[in-house]
C-alpha cells in the first residue's frame, strides 16, 4: 500500500474553564481589573463596582489581547481572540449568580425571619 499525505489548514481553537485558558496566558484570573482573557476591557466582578448584567455594557469590547502582549511565554501557540469560551463555566457562573444564591438567600430569610436582601 503506498503511503498517502494529505495538507491541510487547520485552525487551532482552544477551550476549557476560566481557570485553564488563564493558564495558558498568564492571565491574572477574573478577580483581576481586566478579568476578560480575550480583550483588556476594565471592569469588576466583585464589590460595590461590580457590572452586573442589567447594567454591562455588552457591546462594548477592549483591546485585544495578543500572543506579543504576554508577560512570559504563551503554553500554547494560539491567539487569544481564538479561543472558545466555556460555556457550560459561564452558564454555571450566571446560573449561581442569579438563580442559586437567590434562593438560597431567600430560604435563609425564610427560615430565620432575618432580612438579607433589601425589600425592592
Ligand atoms: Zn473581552
Amino acid at each position: 500500500m503506498k503511503d498517502t499525505f494529505i495538507t491541510e489548514k487547520v485552525r487551532k481553537v482552544s477551550i476549557g474553564d476560566f481557570k485553564y485558558i488563564s493558564s495558558l496566558f498568564h492571565h491574572p484570573g477574573q478577580a483581576s481589573k481586566e478579568p476578560c482573557f480575550i480583550c483588556k476591557l476594565p471592569w469588576s466582578t466583585h464589590g460595590e463596582k461590580a457590572s452586573l448584567v442589567g447594567k454591562f455594557e455588552f457591546h462594548e469590547s477592549g483591546k485585544l489581547r495578543t500572543l506579543d502582549d504576554l508577560q512570559g511565554e504563551a503554553m500554547i501557540d494560539v491567539e487569544p481572540a481564538s479561543l472558545a469560551l466555556p460555556t457550560l463555566h459561564s452558564i454555571c457562573g450566571i446560573a449561581k449568580t442569579y438563580v442559586i444564591d437567590p434562593l438560597i438567600a431567600h430560604s435563609i430569610q425564610f427560615d430565620t425571619k432575618c432580612q438579607v436582601f433589601k425589600n425592592s
